[in-house]
């Protein structure tokens, strides 16, 4: 008997707390909305997150006088003035080092301040340096953050993130080094507003263009890296178009 009672009260609480979880789910479809949202969201950011490549990071030296440096250079060059050197990336640009060698190359880039070449340094003491490094072997380094000023290329460092290649004319870049600059933009792409990705050798195109902030306008260098061809992969790879036309 009191078996039976207690099966009872047992029951009818479990229908009580159903109806209760009935009413609140079914009485609400916005909640159920919401969750519905909410799940595809968490599952959307996890598959975007998913797409970022392997990295190693190797972070170059950053200390306030890489940041007083750069600050002058953003304010100086581009005629930016700011109290931060985080940077909006809006392009990627791709370059080769001429370096053969990564480490030589993380040691060239790690010195806060521009050692020889007279005619940069005229412009900014401030050392050369890129956001990534790619080895021959595709193994992709980070030196700096990906929303840290660096200085890569003239008129538009402020909006764009660096990718060196290890290679030169002489030593094109790999089919390694191909996959993965195609994987760490894609993943760039899916985190950033990048509405351009050149070539070194592309970008005067911006000259002339809202895009181009450099205060003197005799400041420039011919560049080759790292060539139309590997750009124009590349491009394919991440399904862009392949003329670079600067609005
Ligand atoms: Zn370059």
């Amino acid at each position: 008997m009191l078996l039976k009672e207690q099966f009872n009260s047992i029951t009818n609480n479990l229908q009580n707390y159903l109806k209760f979880l009935g009413s609140f789910v079914f009485m609400d479809k916005r909640i159920v909305g919401f969750l519905v949202f909410f799940g595809l969201w968490v599952l959307s950011f996890q598959l975007r997150a998913q797409e970022r490549p392997s990295i190693v990071q190797r972070p170059i030296t950053w200390n306030s006088m890489r940041e007083d440096l750069s600050l002058s250079y953003l304010e100086q060059r581009h005629g930016i003035k700011s109290s931060s050197v985080e940077i909006v990336p809006k392009m990627v640009v791709v370059h080769w080092t001429d370096v053969l060698s990564v480490s030589k190359t993380i040691r060239t880039f790690d010195p806060v301040q521009l050692p020889g070449r007279p005619g940069l340094k005229k412009a900014s003491l401030l050392n050369v340096s890129a956001q990534f490094v790619i080895g021959r072997d595709g193994t992709i380094f980070q030196l700096l953050p990906e929303t840290t000023f660096a200085r890569h290329t003239i008129g538009l460092n402020y909006c764009a993130i660096g990718i060196e290649n290890i290679g030169s004319a002489r030593y094109p870049l790999t089919d390694a080094q191909l996959k993965a600059n195609t994987a760490l933009i894609k993943y760039l792409m899916s985190k950033y507003d990048i509405q351009y990705v050149i070539g070194h050798h592309e970008y005067q195109a911006f000259q002339g263009t809202d895009w181009w902030k450099e205060t003197d306008p005799d400041y420039f260098t011919r560049k080759s890296d790292p060539g139309n061809a590997f750009m124009e992969q590349l491009r394919l790879n991440l399904g862009l178009q392949q003329s670079v036309v600067a609005r």
